[in-house]
């Protein structure tokens, strides 16, 4: 850890430092590294990010999810050997508030930490999707006859905005983790992660800008694909289980209708699945959308009431164990979706 702080101070000092005290601080560094030491490590928080990251990184260092396939992301929660190993890790990409264990673990590590959310302009979050103390509350709320009585009566003279229920709790500014399924926003993020490894290695032929220039131009197609894609749909409402869409509705200029807001482990109340199918109706919407991991019993709640279908939008969060999907084709499924939900022609 020390000596990846010494290489900090090398890159945010290089402007004034005389070139003999950067040799010396990198000398330092390499008389008590391994042989590897000049190939960068990057630890992700989360699938996505770790994409990007390999993606910029290529077989020119190692990068390592924290988050292991199959397991929700935001129910992580950091082994001992994570922790030490974000400590002497060149990078770690994470998502301030998306899982508390991270942002514990890299509070120590300075510049070392990149906060995705930092790069972009965030919108405010899908009702604090992803805040644990709030799925606490509400799965004692299950068993409680209060179930949220409080939040529907407030709503009643307040309901010209229903996301004030929710943040009632002090979390006022809760930013919408979900940037990459913005593909603007992931080019942002491989950008800037290589710019962040060109100050990590003296190594002049890597190819992290390179890489990340490659991973912009995909991402560019991608993005021109759900552009025309979804020029032309029958409905721009977005009816989704879980708010997990709010940066890709955004872009495709679509507006993101929640059912149960919260986390995709709570249940919504009565209310809520009365609010959405009501919306399904008056809006004359096809499909309700649910995640793969998440059971679909929202969404089919829904649809029985409304009519309307169900399909799966992957919010992308986490990769099934032993998946061969990548970013790119869990994107191009979504597309898929979308275009035969709303439906587009
Ligand atoms: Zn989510």
């Amino acid at each position: 850890m020390k000596i990846q702080r010494k290489r900090i101070v090398v890159k945010s000092a290089v402007t004034i430092a005389s070139a003999a005290l950067a040799t010396s601080a990198l000398s330092a560094c390499s008389s008590t590294s391994n042989a590897d030491d000049s190939q960068p490590s990057v630890l992700a928080a989360l699938y996505p990010l770790q994409f990007a990251a390999q993606s910029v990184v290529g077989d020119q260092g190692t990068v390592e999810n924290l988050t292991p396939p199959g397991v929700d992301s935001h129910d992580l929660e950091l082994t001992p050997q994570q922790i030490a190993s974000i400590q002497d890790a060149d990078l770690v990409l994470y998502i301030k508030g998306f899982q508390p264990a991270v942002d514990d673990a890299v509070s120590s590590i300075g510049d070392r930490a990149l906060n995705v959310t930092d790069l972009v302009e965030t919108i405010e979050g899908g009702e604090n999707s992803h805040d644990h103390s709030d799925e606490d509350h509400s799965d004692e709320k299950h068993s409680d006859e209060d179930h949220s009585d409080e939040d529907h009566s407030d709503e009643k003279h307040s309901d010209e905005d229903h996301s004030d229920e929710d943040h009632s709790d002090a979390e006022q500014s809760a930013v919408d983790p979900h940037v990459w399924l913005d593909p603007t926003m992931m080019a942002t993020i491989g950008a800037a992660v290589a710019e962040q490894l060109a100050g990590t290695t003296d190594d002049s032929s890597s190819n992290f800008v390179a890489n990340s220039d490659q991973l912009t131009n995909e991402l560019n197609t991608l993005d021109e694909e759900w552009k025309s894609g979804t020029k032309e749909c029958t409905s721009r409402d977005l009816v989704v289980a879980h708010e997990a869409f709010g940066y890709l509705a955004a872009r495709y200029n679509f507006e993101q209708m929640g059912v149960n807001g919260l986390s995709p482990e709570t249940e919504p109340s009565p209310t809520a699945i009365a609010r959405a199918a009501d919306f399904v109706k008056d809006n004359d919407v096809k499909t309700i959308y649910y995640e793969s991991v998440a059971a679909p019993e929202v969404a089919q709640t829904v649809a029985d009431e409304t009519g309307a279908e169900t399909a799966v939008l992957d919010p992308i969060e986490t990769l099934p164990a032993g998946s061969d999907a990548d970013y790119f084709s869990l994107m191009r499924g979504n597309l898929d979706a979308v275009k035969t939900g709303q439906p587009c022609s």
